[in-house]
């Protein structure tokens, strides 16, 4: 078997742009994968190309190779760019080896080792009462594990002293309102500094959240490792790092409590599966970014149901969300919930394919950019 093509597609797809990659072999077995560089897709499209370049009419069946070649070929290793384009790369060849071998892609990981992935639902409102409702309607659903947040619709200034006294209260009132059985979380998207982000710790009661994700950026271990000094509340990060080597010192100096492995940018299952090894030898449970579309989900599903050490999969799906991303008519066969959980698929490869005419007529990619946020004096700020 040899491949014989592989193709980027930037598309939209409900309020996000997607980056989707093919790759095709000489036999007709084709393969899906998803690159999660949100913004700057196109960046990571030419780096598929490129890698087209020499991957064609090589053997799809070793991805593990392959990854050592994508990574190690070009001096400067590593970068988000190069590991979201290896990600979708290597995705793709997991689902056309499960699509030639007639197994599901999990099967090539050794198996399934739950019969269903938990995931945790995502819950948002700026209004708090509403935020409670919302949270009760998915807790109806079967959601024991919720991240709270707030709405991020057309955002232009964000004040970090105000938006962590709206939080705290807003996280205060939900755990009084919702008890103490759901497990409870929210997202700081990287918008603090050391000491906003301890402040925000301190002014809630204790037990009050379960995980806080991405309180600082993390560009620095040793800041966390100062954060981890100012508070007890349990860290859910790395949904930005770009290999097994960003994890590693969060990991080795127990920096992260849930690791947020991204599938589409970590360099898809074959580094995923590493990072899943070494977070097991530290007693950390993966807890899985998954915030793109279907191709994404069933790659993050695969995953999650071959390691041993899972928390929840994200998931976008509560009853108060959207759900374009995951219903476009793009998508064919995608993984569906029963009720909180993804049952474990058993189709070959990961189990969805692409309507390719819809791809080129109806869901044409549009330049956006995420919010560029700026501070009252008018410094920029993280989105
Ligand atoms: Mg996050």
């Amino acid at each position: 078997m040899k491949i014989e093509s592989i193709k980027a597609h930037p598309l939209w797809v409900g309020d996000r742009n997607q980056l989707l990659v093919k790759v095709t072999t000489e036999c007709g077995v084709h393969g899906w994968g998803e690159a999660g560089l949100s913004s700057r897709e196109l960046a990571v499209a030419g780096a598929v190309e490129h890698f087209a370049r020499f991957l064609v009419g090589r053997c799809p069946l070793e991805p593990a190779r392959l990854w050592q070649e994508l990574y190690r070929s070009q001096y400067f290793e590593g970068g988000r760019s190069l590991t979201a384009a290896m990600s979708a790369i290597d995705i793709a060849l997991h689902d056309i080896a499960g699509k030639a071998l007639d197994l599901p892609v999990h099967r090539l990981l050794g198996g399934k080792q739950r019969d269903v992935v938990p995931t945790f639902g995502c819950v948002r409102s700026d209004d708090v009462d509403e935020l409670v409702a919302f949270a009760r309607n998915a807790m109806d659903v079967g959601w024991n594990c919720l991240r709270l947040g707030w709405k991020e619709d057309a955002p232009e200034v964000f004040e970090p002293r105000p938006a962590i006294a709206w939080a705290a209260r807003a996280m205060t009132a939900a755990r009084r309102a919702l008890g103490p059985q759901v497990t409870l979380g929210t997202d700081l998207h990287h918008r603090f500094s050391v000491a906003e982000a301890a402040s925000f710790c301190s002014k809630l009661p204790q037990g009050t959240l379960d995980f806080v994700e991405e309180p600082i950026r993390d560009e620095t271990p040793s800041a966390y490792a100062s954060l981890r000094r100012m508070t007890d509340v349990p860290f859910a990060i790395g949904e930005e790092f770009a290999s097994k080597w960003q994890f590693a010192p969060y990991v080795e100096r127990q920096l992260l409590d849930h690791a947020r492995v991204d599938i589409c940018n970590v360099g898809g299952f074959t580094e995923a599966m590493k990072v899943a090894g070494w977070c097991e030898a530290h007693y950390v449970d993966l807890m899985p970014h998954n915030p793109l579309g279907p191709i994404c989900t069933a790659a993050t599903v695969h995953l999650a149901a071959a390691v041993p050490n899972l928390s929840w999969v994200e998931c976008w799906e509560t009853p108060d969300e959207a759900l374009a991303r995951q219903e476009s008519p793009v998508f064919l066969d995608r993984l569906r919930l029963d009720d909180a959980v993804y049952p474990v698929p058993d189709a070959p490869g990961l189990g969805v394919d692409v309507d390719e005419t819809r791809l080129c007529q109806d869901e044409p990619f549009r330049h956006s950019e995420m919010p560029h946020l700026r501070r009252a004096d008018g410094s920029h700020t993280n989105w």
